[in-house]
């Protein structure tokens, strides 16, 4: 039988915007002393803005942008969005060929009879491609047409507002460890992170090597202790599903990932997991 309690446990983190699926998750959240949070539209904003385009020598910037907008052009990843917002010009859609989106890589597209790639590292490595970093401040997209590189574009988003404090609040709350995991630049990944307390980050990784990432902080958990995964995307759902308690955001998170989490919070702000951690406590007459 479920005391009393746990229900106004559920009804009082309603009112604070955060959706606990069931009295179940409430217990699981008491006891968290491990969050892993994704980075990108979790503990930033998600929107990211170009900051800056290197061709190659000899090509135009406004070509490398052109070409990556329109193999971007069906994708509704943040970083898609982020270089449609940057091309002034029209985007022909009858342009557009096949076009295949690689999870945590990039695109690759045909645009007007050309292989257009647009990604990380990853992504040329996994076609051949070859290139160049030369401004390593940012995430960077390299831009790949037939085989030749064009040039990379350098994108940013970020920090959300609260984010620093909800990592304070939550080591506060005596959360041992908040770990960072990410598909982005080592460097960029590590500066988040310094800039925001986070005790441990993991960067470069593919959606299945979160899912192992997770597996493994896990299997290092003691007495009970519990670990939380917070995330906001489609790929973040087997992650969401495998963490003890799974935390999706609510207002810019995908189907997929409310869906797969045990609670939402409806506005997106990371320092509501300290506050639903209290909540839970209370209920469950823990003292603080
Ligand atoms: P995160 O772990 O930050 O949520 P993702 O797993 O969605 O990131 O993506 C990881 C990396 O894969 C990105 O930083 C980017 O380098 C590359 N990538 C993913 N999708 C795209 C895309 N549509 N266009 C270009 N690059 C992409
Ligand atoms: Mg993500």
């Amino acid at each position: 039988s479920v005391p009393l309690s746990f229900f106004g446990g559920i009804g009082g983190a309603s009112k604070l915007g955060i959706l606990v699926k069931g009295s179940n998750y409430l217990e699981l959240l008491a006891h968290v002393d491990t969050v892993v949070f994704d980075k990108t539209g979790t503990l930033t904003s998600g929107t990211f803005n170009v900051v800056a385009i290197h061709p190659e020598a000899g090509v135009n910037p406004d070509y490398v942008l052109s070409m990556a907008a329109h193999a971007e052009s069906f994708s509704d990843h943040p970083i898609a969005v982020s270089v449609r917002a940057a091309y002034s010009g029209e985007i022909d859609q009858a342009k557009i060929g096949e076009v295949s989106e690689e999870s945590g890589h990039g695109v690759s597209a045909r645009v007007d009879e050309h292989v257009v790639l647009v990604g990380n590292d990853k992504l040329m490595a996994a076609h051949g491609a070859s290139w160049h970093d030369c401004d390593l401040k940012g995430t960077i997209l390299h831009v790949c047409v037939d085989g030749a590189y064009v040039g990379h574009i350098v994108i940013a988003d970020v920090v959300k507002e609260d984010a620093e404090a909800a990592i304070a609040s939550l080591h506060d709350a005596g959360v041992r460890r908040c770990v960072m995991l990410t598909g982005d630049r080592k460097d960029v990944a590590e500066a988040v992170a310094a800039r925001l307390g986070i005790d441990e980050v993991r960067a470069q990784l593919l959606p299945q090597d979160k899912v192992a990432a997770v597996e493994e902080l896990l299997s290092a958990e003691k007495d009970g202790a519990r670990l939380a995964f917070v995330g906001d995307g489609i790929n973040d759902a087997p992650v969401l599903m495998r963490a003890d308690v799974g935390i999706a955001m609510g207002a810019m998170g995908s189907d997929a990932a409310i869906e797969a989490a045990d609670v939402v919070l409806m506005d997106d702000h990371p320092s509501k997991i300290a506050k639903a951690m209290r909540v839970a406590r209370k209920t469950m007459r823990i003292v603080w």
